[in-house]
């Protein structure tokens, strides 16, 4: 069988290989997933509570081995890596907490005069095997957010991590079989999105298809799909307001935390500033000098605190655009240049036009630009002018900008005095516009991986 190599995107050196899976390889992990959702079904729910309890603690026992491959295969520092097992192991426990909780409710058939005379109840029943396609840049706990309410909530799991990061995910399996998980109830199928991940969206019988990973590709899986139910968590471009009553200090934290961190590979990375007119340099004061500290180097030194890009693709293709942008007219104000084959310096671009690529399109990258506006109404109407709507932000100490900002902008969330980056793993999340379809967070993916089903007793 084919292999794809994993390499180290600081180092560039082979870390593992991983089988390069293909149709065939999805085929047989149905067929065996068929009898995991029969056994999964058939667990009690107590059961699989426990099982979900004991891999979350199990991750935080083996929290630093797991950090350290994360470093290695993805490229983001230590810290952070230790940051995202810690995640990975709270949406274990919050899945194990609410499938304890998971259920339905009677219905008040008396209530209507046509359906008098019966009692009955709604279930919510596992879907049967649940179809999970993740992406590289947070390839642990966002395989997390998909394995643990999809187990929880009764079902079998075929997953098909990103070919760059199988390694860390294919920890995660082994954990929940070490803790108690039955054997058929999960399956990781490596290799590429075009084979084994092409083979999962359009195979007949995995009735649930639920996708992180870019807009070009997401776009394109419902038609993909077929007759089956699909959640897509794409990509971002988010915009935070500054207005002129923002604490400035705490916006520019703000923004070197969500801009920069795992270098601006998040799908809610702070990508667009849009800062009144009154206040640009009084936050380039703020911001620069906080820019210019971040420590950018080797993600295993535990004093860097910007790593790599994933690949060097990734890195040609912010100098284009950071090219691009400055012919188009922007100003640099720091930044700008490749630090290594996949390193690429934090960077922050003012007076960046409108139309530029990097305005409109996700950078995926650490560059963030200022942005500047005159009116609220034109902020709102400049945060909403992407294809994209996941998070947005608002620093602002005037309640009536901050309502009216949260009604306006066409987002999944609106975070008021913080970052868009800002995600609690309890809290519904996903996007609006081309950011995606229906909501990720425990309980909510749970809720969407069950079907309701009714029953009635004609009395
Ligand atoms: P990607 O779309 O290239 O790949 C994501 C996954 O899809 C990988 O496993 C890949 O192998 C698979 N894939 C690729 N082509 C496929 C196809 N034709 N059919 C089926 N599967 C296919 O994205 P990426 O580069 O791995 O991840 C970065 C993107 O993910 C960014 O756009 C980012 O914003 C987005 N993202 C979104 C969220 C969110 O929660 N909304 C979170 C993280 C990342």
């Amino acid at each position: 069988m084919d292999a794809i190599a994993v390499l180290n995107p600081y180092t560039g050196e082979e870390i593992g290989r991983v089988p390069r899976g293909t149709a065939r390889d999805v085929e047989r992990a149905v067929q065996a997933a068929r009898e995991g959702a029969r056994q999964m079904r058939a667990l009690p729910q107590h059961r699989r509570v426990a099982i979900l309890a004991a891999a979350a603690q199990r991750l935080t026992a083996e929290a630093e081995p797991l950090a350290h491959l994360l470093t290695a295969e993805t490229g983001k520092t230590i810290r952070e890596a230790r940051a995202e097992v810690a995640r990975a192991a709270t949406i274990l426990q919050l899945a194990s907490e609410e499938a304890r909780h998971l259920h339905g409710e009677t219905i008040p058939f008396d209530a209507l005069p046509a359906t008098e005379g019966r009692k009955g109840f709604y279930v919510r029943e596992p879907v049967g095997i649940v179809g999970a396609i993740t992406p590289w840049n947070v390839p642990l706990a966002l395989v997390a957010h998909k394995v643990g309410p999809a187990l929880g909530a009764g079902n079998a799991v075929i997953l098909k991590p990103a070919e760059q990061t199988p390694l860390i995910a294919l920890q995660l399996a082994r954990i929940l079989r070490e803790c108690g998980l039955p054997e058929q109830a999960l399956h990781v199928v490596t290799g590429y999105g075009e084979e084994a991940g092409d083979a999962l969206v359009t195979h007949p019988d995995v009735p649930f298809l639920t996708f992180t990973g870019s807009r070009e590709v997401g776009m394109q899986l419902p038609a993909r799909a077929g007759y089956k139910r699909i959640t897509l968590e794409l990509g971002g471009n988010s915009p935070v307001i500054i207005t002129p009553s923002a604490d400035l200090e705490q916006a520019a934290e703000g923004i070197v935390r969500g801009g920069f961190a795992v270098a601006g590979q998040l799908c809610i990375s702070v990508q667009r500033v849009l800062v009144q007119e009154s206040v640009v340099d009084a936050l380039i004061r703020e911001l620069l000098p906080r820019v210019r500290a971040l420590r950018v180097g080797d993600p295993r030194d535990e004093h860097t605190d910007m790593g790599t890009l994933i690949h060097r693709h990734a890195c040609d293709r912010v100098e284009r655009d950071v090219q691009e942008a400055m012919a188009a007219g922007a100003i640099l104000l720091t930044g700008g240049q490749r630090l290594g084959p996949t390193l690429y310096a934090p960077t922050v671009l003012q007076n960046v036009p409108r139309q530029a690529r990097i305005a409109v399109e996700e950078a995926f990258a650490p560059v963030v630009l200022l942005m500047p506006y005159t009116t609220l109404e034109d902020a709102i109407a400049l945060a909403n002018a992407t294809a994209y709507g996941l998070n947005a932000g608002i620093f602002t100490r005037d309640l009536e900008e901050a309502l009216t900002a949260a009604q306006e902008i066409v987002a999944g969330t609106v975070c008021v005095n913080d970052v868009p980056t800002f995600r609690s793993d309890l809290m519904p999340y996903g996007g609006r516009k081309q950011s995606g379809l229906g909501r990720e967070g425990v309980r909510f993916a749970m809720e969407e991986m069950t079907e309701l089903k009714v029953v009635s007793f004609r009395l």
